[in-house]
């Protein structure tokens, strides 16, 4: 049915099309991943200004007629995000937030809680531009890991269920691993655990910090957990 939507949604890409014109991959609540053309965007005079760009939190009205895009009709910003633009780090960090959610999270099906960290995430960047360091990358990845239902078994081995010995980690398993179940394993450090159980379970403001060993077997965990499960490679973490 044609009509009328209004929606939060955070704008993950916004490509150039036609003349004038921008079509914007937005993620919202209600209706996770969405398409949306802008018309007359990019005239000196448009009405939506410069807000229906990369990171803006916006206030929509869409229209939902018989195609696969939207159309906006009307744009409110909440938050443009300004601090987190002036550093190449934070820019690095909330552009990876957005290919991360745009690339787990391809369908309409709804998951606030994805916006709600996403929303999160881009707050924390532009409020504190520093923070945009691999510790809060992974933070964040292992959020949507567990927002994605994909979250890795920390408390136990993944294949067996032993509690001691835990030693490696098995994307294909789905978490740690004991050293009798070493198979697909990589040796998983216990700072390494630590930091995954911690950054799992602290607020993205907690996120842990840790030593460079430590994050490159974290970032591998999380990479093959990716890889084995949702079928999808994310850039390295900066
Ligand atoms: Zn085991």
């Amino acid at each position: 049915m044609p009509g009328s939507l209004k929606t939060e949604a955070v704008v993950l890409r916004s490509i150039r099309y036609g003349e004038a014109d921008r079509v914007l991959h937005l993620y919202t609540p209600y209706r996770g991943r969405v398409g949306a053309i802008a018309k007359g965007v990019r005239k000196a005079r448009s009405r939506f200004g410069g807000r229906l760009e990369p990171f803006f939190r916006l206030d929509l009205v869409l229209y939902e007629g018989r195609g696969e895009l939207l159309t906006v009709t009307a744009a409110q910003t909440l938050s443009a995000h300004p601090r987190l633009r002036e550093g190449r780090a934070a820019l690095d960090a909330a552009a990876r937030a957005c290919d991360a959610v745009a690339r787990l999270f391809e369908t309409g099906d709804p998951n606030p809680s994805v916006f709600h960290l996403l929303c999160h995430e881009l707050a924390l960047l532009d409020a504190d531009p520093a923070r945009a360091g691999r510790g809060n990358q992974l933070a964040f990845r292992l959020k949507l890991l567990l927002a994605a239902g994909l979250a890795p078994h920390l408390d136990a081995c993944a294949s067996c269920g032993d509690r001691d010995h835990l030693a490696g980690f098995s994307g294909a398993a789905g978490g740690v691993t004991c050293s009798a179940c070493e198979a697909s394993a990589f040796a998983l450090d216990e700072e390494a655990h630590r930091f995954l159980v911690d950054a799992l379970g602290a607020s993205l403001t907690q996120a842990p910090t840790a030593s460079e060993r430590v994050l490159r077997q974290a970032e591998r965990a999380i990479g093959e957990t990716l890889e084995h499960h949702a079928h999808v490679r994310l850039r390295r973490v900066a």
